[in-house]
């Protein structure tokens, strides 16, 4: 089933308004100071954005008339546009979200076991990164999302299940950066968005319920172990350079054991004890053998970590294949036989796909490809029914 909806072309003047949907909270309360308004105004107005979802000053029924219309001249709450709603008979839902240029994204929110629903949200219109398996980044890179485009995404998934009244019921439970884009390429508006994420007056959600997924960039990850606490997956993909550089050319930049010192640099700085997710996409005849499973036991030796196995997604012209299902348990087991756990992603919202058809142009064939990967992105630690966050 599909909807759409439309929304008003933003005017001149709104164009040059202030969005607050992006904004963290010392952010806001700044913003606040300088209209000479009092701090506490920035919780009040987050929690109508971020819980109540309001996207208009007139419903925060709890500031005074003059102090709306002050707001109404600078400011403004602007949400993406959302061109299309799909959903699943398995409760997978997809938005396609127009930002600009003709360009989309899209954010899918999947359940799993029990009120648990993840939400994969993009980064960036494309990436830059190419790596060798990965539709994205064949499409190239357009640009970096704005924070009210990344928190938006999470606004939209909420909106859709109406305004928060019991602040434990959460629409969404579990947000992951695995959707379109290298999320440490857009380091600061990513920052700012899984802030207003972690953030009470937000959406509160826990350290363990945010995942950021990197293929690597080790500068930014460490950066990011000073600035934030989330949870941490990485796009390995192959257990030795001379591989990984073909599949993930970033790792030219930073090879494998620059990448582990990282992982562990990261997961000290965590106020808790952490796994890292190694996320493996399994390519038929390229890194699926028993010698990849064993260099990439012998790898991750001594780094707290659950690997999870990603059968590749076929997409045209990728020139690579997914390897056979008993190909995908033989690897499995090689892993288990070292003493690993590697879940297999399970897979969800097959119907999607028969929706997906119905939709036409230039958002048809990106949201038939992404979606499929947005599905293929969520670790299966994150989706299995089994699996439960520790808190
Ligand atoms: N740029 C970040 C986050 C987005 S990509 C990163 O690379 O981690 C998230 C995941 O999508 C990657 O781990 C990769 O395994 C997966 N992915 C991309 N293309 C895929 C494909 N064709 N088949 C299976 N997984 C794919
Ligand atoms: Fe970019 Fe991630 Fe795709 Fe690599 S796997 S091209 S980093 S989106």
């Amino acid at each position: 089933m599909m909807t759409s909806e439309k929304t008003p072309s933003p005017s001149p003047s709104q164009e040059e308004k202030t969005n607050l949907l992006g904004m963290t909270l010392p952010e806001l309360e700044d913003f606040f100071l300088k209209m000479g308004e009092k701090k506490f105004r920035a919780a009040q107005v987050m929690k109508w954005m971020h819980h109540r979802c309001a996207a208009s000053f007139d419903e925060m029924t709890d500031l005074s008339k003059k102090l709306r219309e002050k707001l109404q001249q600078t400011a403004e709450v602007r949400p993406p546009k959302v061109v299309l709603e799909d959903f699943s008979s398995d409760g997978t839902r997809k938005w396609v979200l127009e930002v600009g240029d003709g360009s989309h994204v899209e954010t899918v929110l999947i359940p799993a076991g029990g009120n648990r629903r993840t939400l994969c949200v993009s980064s960036q219109v494309g990436c830059s990164l190419d790596c060798s398996f990965c539709s994205t980044g064949k499409q190239g890179f357009q640009r970096n999302l704005t924070p009210a485009e990344i928190i938006g995404q999470v606004w939209v998934a909420q909106k859709s299940f109406g305004p928060r009244k019991d602040s434990s019921k959460r629409p969404v439970t579990n947000v992951v950066m695995m959707g379109m884009g290298e999320p440490l390429m857009n380091y600061q508006p990513v920052m700012a968005a899984m802030k207003i994420m972690l953030e009470d007056n937000g959406y509160g959600l826990s350290k363990r319920r945010v995942t950021l997924s990197t293929s690597g960039l080790v500068p930014q990850l460490d950066k990011m172990g000073d600035e934030v606490d989330v949870s941490l997956a990485i796009s390995l993909h192959a257990p030795n350079d001379e591989l990984r550089n073909q599949l993930v050319p970033i790792n030219k930049k930073y090879p494998i054991q620059e990448l582990m010192a990282a992982c562990k640099r990261y997961l000290k700085k965590c106020g808790d004890s952490r796994d890292v997710t190694i996320e493996y996409t399994l390519i038929a005849g390229i890194n699926d053998q028993k010698e990849h499973a064993q260099q990439l036991g012998q790898l991750l030796k001594g780094l707290p970590c659950k690997i999870n196995l990603i059968p590749f997604n076929p997409f045209p012209y990728s020139g690579y294949e997914r390897p056979s299902r008993n190909q995908v348990m033989r690897f499995q087991n090689w892993l288990h036989e070292l003493g690993y756990s590697a879940p297999i992603r399970t897979t969800r919202g097959d119907d999607i796909d028969a929706a997906c058809g119905q939709l036409v142009g230039r958002v048809q064939d990106r949201t038939r490809r992404s979606a499929r990967y947005a599905e293929e992105r969520i670790p299966a630690a994150l989706v299995d029914n089994n699996w439960q966050p520790a808190n």
